[in-house]
């Protein structure tokens, strides 16, 4: 071993002028420039991982130093070796996890032992020839929290490698992985498939229904590092610092900025803060300068390390710092190369948005121009989910590893409706969704033709079908889809999408403007519902152990009155003179609705004293979400102008699931006998009082569970507009007293849901 490759702990960065040390870098340098010399030269893959590992052999003075690279993702394979047996190369493999060689892969942590054969998982591999050497060092080619593999020296001592040698093979293992992601291994007799090539098919959870073909647009896309290598280290050196300066100062400016309110994204800068002024960083980007890695590099090593270690931390808080290093170095990069968030790329024509997570803001920026999201991380309820599915834009959320998969401008196809992302698909994948796709286009024609006809089942009763909206964006969709009116108009998207409180005059032209584009069909506006799943960025985050149980919708509006008040006074005066149906959301017990009632009692009466002009007639309603309201005195339905089930809320209490756990949010089934009696007993209650009641929850837009509830006395239900024409579609072609007969039949079977007998009996209708 040369005299340079010295002992140090693995992460303590070398401290400078240190003549040791020194005589290490000069050897790191020296194999980087034989690395780059060898990779410049022309060749094919395999005769360019063959050189490879001849070299660092040479230069690291092993009597081995094996290349082994992911076949698929399970398996590994010796793709290239100097010292083991030639003919093992292209047939020793391992799973991943087995062996020294898989253990280093599945961890991504290096290995490295004196003593191979002793070591737990070891497994001996004979066609190799390795049982003459005893040390082992392995360092995973990774990049990014992408896994390629694995590389490895051997030697016959019975020592570990001093901690320089695996300090050096990590930065090989990196050129390797930047020239890999390069495409320096493909070709004849390719030892490696070329990355991000390949079909990939990632399983996700469904965020808004629907399915989307369309290119890659990635939100953030990733710096390409073109040149890992660098002659001058001071040069890169000085880069560097200044890179770190620029960076430290616009973290400052945005932590002084004014509209930082918010105690969440304060904590992220702070922590952006500390990381860019950390000294540990810097000086391990320094150390890799110094081994012959250009400054772009060096913060890729960095990071890569960063999103490895990112994925041992169980701890949640520990793992967003990790994310918070990783934009950072992402930040970094940008300003050292220059490529920015929106340069470089064009806007595809088809673009399906592909981002680690995105704020509802940023997602409203993008529009409808977008063709389908994908997230790797986001919840059904984040704000992402609320405005993709105002826009109606098909979403698939917890897309493992999309945004390390993708490119700008891949082909992908988005299944909203089964949480599946195909990326780079083969054409029989591409050709059959593409059917799927012109079915559906089909069935929107068919629908497009009876959006003007009433929703009249066989022998009446006619439903009444409203939409759920947002934003004014969602008001064109009134006219296209044949609403009867906007039976849930959800007022919080407008506070959600903004960095502070909107005043009360943005409101009430917001209001205005949206009952304008009514044009006189009734608007049911629900006062602000915040708190549990959404929480306002600029609002002090409520510590609560549960907050779906906790301190939301009414809850705030009664306790903090005045922004419920503004909010009420924007609505009325929005109205002017026009009818306005205003609904309080989350009511509990009947005094909460009569607070509120009055509350808007109140304030119309203020308003008249202040001359404004009071709306022609007033409705007030509220929404029925938990269990306990059903069973309230008789005089709240009869002070009730109408009741809206709000059945997201409501089967989430009435099963105790929570609607955002993926594991439990599906389990209970809506056409469940229970649910559909405490529908029953809800809709008995309203008869009983003629209190017009409506069931505007996701489930009203599902046409079979849509039918069940018309079956179970609904006569209106407000949904999503593109559900509008398949819900319609299958209530004029039924018989609501047979769907009831079926219903009660299985009832009074004890099935626990009723969906197989109704299934059943709408496959014989044909
Ligand atoms: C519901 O709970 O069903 C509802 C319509 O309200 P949200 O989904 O906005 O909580
Ligand atoms: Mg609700």
């Amino acid at each position: 071993m040369p005299s340079g490759w010295r002992k140090r702990g693995r992460y303590a960065p070398p401290a400078t002028g240190d003549r040791a040390l020194s005589d290490t870098q000069s050897g790191s340098r020296r194999l980087l420039g034989r690395l780059r010399q060898a990779l410049a030269e022309p060749a094919e893959g395999q005769e360019r991982l063959d050189r490879i590992t001849g070299l660092i052999a040479e230069e690291m003075r092993t009597p081995v130093c094996s290349i082994y690279l992911f076949r698929d993702d399970e398996t590994l394979e010796l793709c290239a070796t100097e010292g083991l047996k030639a003919e093992a190369v292209h047939k020793t493999r391992m799973r991943l996890g087995e062996g020294l060689v898989g253990k280093v892969a599945a961890s991504t942590q290096p290995i490295n032992t004196g003593n191979a054969p002793s070591e737990a998982g070891f497994r001996y591999m004979p066609e190799t020839g390795e049982e003459i050497y005893s040390a082992f060092l392995g360092v995973p080619i990774q990049r990014l929290g992408e896994r390629m593999g694995v590389l490895v020296v051997q030697s016959k001592k019975h020592t570990p490698f001093d901690d320089d040698v695996v300090y050096a093979l990590e930065v090989v293992a990196m050129v390797l992985a930047e020239m890999a992601e390069l495409g320096a291994f493909i070709g004849e007799g390719a030892a490696m498939s070329a990355p991000h090539q390949h079909a990939v098919m990632l399983r996700g959870n469904v965020g808004q229904e629907g399915s989307a073909m369309g290119h890659v647009l990635l939100h953030e896309p990733r710096v390409v590092v073109t040149n890992p290598f660098a002659d001058d280290a001071e040069a890169e050196l000085h880069r560097l610092r200044e890179a770190v300066d620029r960076l430290r100062i616009s973290v400052d400016e945005m932590l002084t900025g004014t509209d930082v309110a918010d105690k969440d994204q304060r904590d992220v800068l702070e922590a952006y803060r500390m990381f860019a002024n950390s000294k540990g960083w810097l000086r391990r980007m320094e150390a890799d300068i110094n081994r012959g890695l250009s400054a772009e590099a060096a913060v890729e090593k960095e990071q890569t390390t960063a999103r490895a270690r990112m994925e041992q931390v169980p701890d949640p808080y520990l793992r967003e710092r990790l994310h918070d290093l990783d934009d950072l170095s992402n930040r970094l990069l940008r300003l050292l190369t220059g490529q920015g968030s929106s340069t470089g790329v064009d806007m595809p024509d088809d673009p399906v948005l592909v981002a680690r997570n995105i704020g509802p803001g940023e997602l409203l920026a993008y529009g409808r121009s977008l063709r389908g999201i994908v997230l790797e991380e986001g919840s059904v309820g984040s704000h992402a989910a609320i405005v993709a599915r105002a826009l109606a834009i098909p979403l698939v959320i917890n897309a493992e590893r999309i945004t390390t998969e993708a490119l700008n401008g891949d082909r992908v196809l988005v299944d909203g409706d089964q949480g599946f992302v195909h990326l780079r698909p083969e054409e029989t994948v591409a050709a059959a969704f593409r059917d799927k796709m012109a079915m559906m286009t089909k069935a929107q024609e068919r629908y497009a033709s009876i959006r003007r006809v009433p929703a009249t089942t066989v022998y009446g009763p006619t439903i009444r079908l409203d939409m759920n909206a947002g934003l004014m964006a969602d008001l064109p969709s009134l006219r296209s889809s044949g609403a009867d009116g906007v039976g849930l108009f959800r007022t919080e998207l407008q506070f959600l999408v903004r960095s502070k409180f909107p005043s009360r005059g943005e409101l009430a032209a917001l209001y205005s403007r949206v009952l304008d584009a009514a044009n006189g069909k009734r608007v049911a506006f629900r006062t602000l519902d915040i708190g549990s799943d959404k929480v306002l960025p600029y609002m002090k985050p409520q510590d609560e152990p549960n907050p779906a149980l906790g301190w939301r919708a009414i809850r705030v509006g009664l306790d903090k009155q005045g922004v419920m008040r503004m909010q009420l006074q924007a609505l009325i005066r929005g109205a002017k003179g026009r009818p306005l149906t205003i609904m309080f959301p989350f009511i509990a017990q009947f005094d909460e609705f009569r607070a509120a009632r009055q509350m808007l009692l109140d304030e119309m009466e203020r308003e008249e004293k202040l001359g404004h002009v009071l709306p022609k007639s007033l409705e007030v309603g509220a929404m029925l979400e938990t269990p306990s309201l059903a069973f309230a005195p008789i005089q709240f339905f009869e002070l009730a102008d109408f009741i809206s089930v709000g059945g997201n809320d409501l089967k989430q209490f009435f099963f105790a699931a929570d609607r955002e756990n993926e594991r439990v949010r599906r389990r209970y089934d809506t056409l469940n006998v229970s649910f559909l009696t405490f529908l029953e007993w809800i809709v008995m209650r309203c008869r009983e009082t003629k209190t017009p009641l409506s069931f505007c929850g996701e489930d009203a837009g599902r046409p079979v569970e849509a039918l069940c509830f018309a079956a179970m006395g609904f006569r209106t239900l407000s949904m999503r507009p593109a559900s509008i024409g398949p819900v319609k579609h299958l209530l004029r072609r039924s018989n609501l007293a047979e769907v009831r007969e079926i219903i009660d039949d299985a009832r009074a079977q004890g099935a626990q849901s009723v969906r197989p007998a109704v299934m059943d009996w709408l496959r014989q209708q044909g």
